[in-house]
């Protein structure tokens, strides 16, 4: 399946903020965002033109980056949720907090999605007991989501545990951390989803 295999800390520094792609890293002095506090690139200190245009499709971008979609699986969300009741904007982040492996990463079974990606890929994730290696897998309320067995130990979930100690698990999941396994309650309502983005934005964007 298509990814993006650039460097991460350049996506972050081309949107301007921290959108927390590499886990322990993002929180040391270490993080690309503060160490080089401007776009990448030769142009990267030029102050870019302001278009309604491009701060449309900023906002787009931060949210598709920070979820780790590519383009033609962000319009599809999209399509969906233009097509479901409410705002879209708010159905759209719902949709792509619903992942399976972004599930897992506010879970604290990994440190990032990519990671959590990877960890679902190689089938270390249940859902209900039964095994799902479908990243974009969508959970729903009642869903029971838990490390494999086998994969309990594995040193990069034990990992995971350690470095998100310092994330708030959202209210709209359940999380035992000595079974190593997750409740969804429900699904999320906007403001129980930390992400720093104008989906109206989007909206505006894709319905030109
Ligand atoms: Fe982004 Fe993390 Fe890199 Fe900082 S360390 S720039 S938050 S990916």
């Amino acid at each position: 399946m298509a990814r993006y295999t650039g460097a991460d800390c350049r996506l972050c520094r081309r949107e301007g903020i921290k959108l927390f792609l590499k886990g322990d890293r993002c929180y040391s002095d270490k993080c690309g965002v503060e160490r080089r506090p401007f776009p990448p690139g030769q142009a990267g200190k030029k102050r870019p033109r302001d278009s309604e245009y491009r701060v449309q499709l900023r906002e787009k971008q931060k949210a598709k980056r920070s979820y780790g979609v590519l383009e033609k699986q962000f319009r599809t969300y999209y399509t969906i949720a233009s097509r479901q009741q409410g705002k879209s904007g708010e159905n759209l982040l719902r949709l792509l907090e619903s992942r399976l492996d972004n599930v897992v990463y506010r879970l604290g079974f990994a440190a990032s999605r990519d990671e959590a990606r990877q960890t679902v890929r190689h089938n270390h994730i249940m859902v209900n007991d039964a095994r799902v290696n479908i990243p974009s897998y969508r959970v729903r309320p009642g869903d029971v989501v838990s490390v494999a067995p086998k994969a309990k130990d594995l040193t990069v979930v034990k990992a995971a545990i350690i470095s998100s100690a310092r994330i708030e698990v959202p209210a709209w999941l359940q999380v035992d951390v000595e079974k190593l396994q997750g409740k969804v309650l429900a699904l999320p309502t906007r403001d129980q989803i930390d992400l720093p983005v104008r989906e109206q934005l989007i909206v505006e964007l894709y319905s030109k």
